[in-house]
């Protein structure tokens, strides 16, 4: 139980980290350097202000300088990365498959959160996990530097394929997007992920313009997609694989 706590505990730690990356990318700062102020008041926050989800909640979701409202994002990021982190300890045990997997999540849930707010999948992430899921590929093998080579062109390849047919239809931060993932999880479980992820989109889209939210002409933003069917994958891929399989034979 003791582990379990403490992989919990180091979740929200890179949650709340995540937060940082989050606000600061996007506005070319420092992701490493300075401390964290609040961006209304700029005060400088102490260390009891950042601790993660319990300091959102001791303050009631506000500033305790200034009082103004703290975006739900913050405990939100923090408890989900948590909850994925035991998860994949659950699923992959003390392996390296879950140090390589856990930092995969963090950048799908750093690149989601930025799209979801500006539309764009900054290349400062995408081109560091490319290089990075390569690099790990070749340290620790868990898997082959083919399997992640291919996992880096193919997917995205399909993706630029579909961006150049609806000319513009998708960003070429998704096409990136999916190259960062396959360096990781290799061709096939980006490419179901992907599937996936469009899939979900689909019915989320109906559901929305049933309810008269959105006009047909609005889009979802596709990274969040693409990350939902990915985590989907990492933990059922095998899972729906087989269950396919016995389907169709
Ligand atoms: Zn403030």
């Amino acid at each position: 139980m003791l582990i379990q706590i403490i992989i919990f505990i180091f979740g929200l730690m890179i949650g709340s980290f995540l937060n940082v990356v989050i606000y600061r990318i996007p506005n070319e700062q420092s992701i490493t350097f300075g401390r964290s102020y609040c961006p209304n008041c700029e005060t400088q926050l102490k260390y009891y202000d950042l601790i993660p989800v319990v300091s959102f909640l001791w303050t009631t979701g506000q500033c305790r300088y200034c009082e103004e409202k703290i975006s739900w994002q913050y405990p939100v990021v923090e408890l989900l990365t948590a909850f994925l982190f035991l998860g994949l300890y659950l699923k992959f045990s003390l392996t390296v498959k879950l140090g390589v997997l856990m930092l995969l999540i963090s950048l799908l849930i750093a690149s989601s959160i930025i799209d979801l707010q500006l539309q764009i999948i900054p290349n400062k992430i995408t081109y560091f996990g490319i290089i990075i899921g390569l690099i790990f590929s070749l340290i620790f093998n868990y898997i082959s530097i083919k399997l992640a080579l291919l996992g880096l062109l193919i997917p995205a390849g399909f993706l630029l394929l579909i961006a150049v047919i609806t000319k513009g239809g998708m960003g070429i931060g998704d096409v990136k997007f999916a190259a960062m993932i396959g360096t990781f999880i290799g061709p096939k479980l980006t490419l179901l992920g992907i599937f996936l992820g469009s899939l979900l989109g689909s019915i989320i889209a109906l559901f929305l313009l049933l309810a008269g939210k959105k006009t047909r002409k609005s889009k979802l933003p596709f990274g969040p997609l693409i990350a939902l069917g990915t985590i989907i994958m990492i933990f059922y891929g095998q899972v729906i694989i087989d269950w396919y399989l016995r389907l169709i034979m």
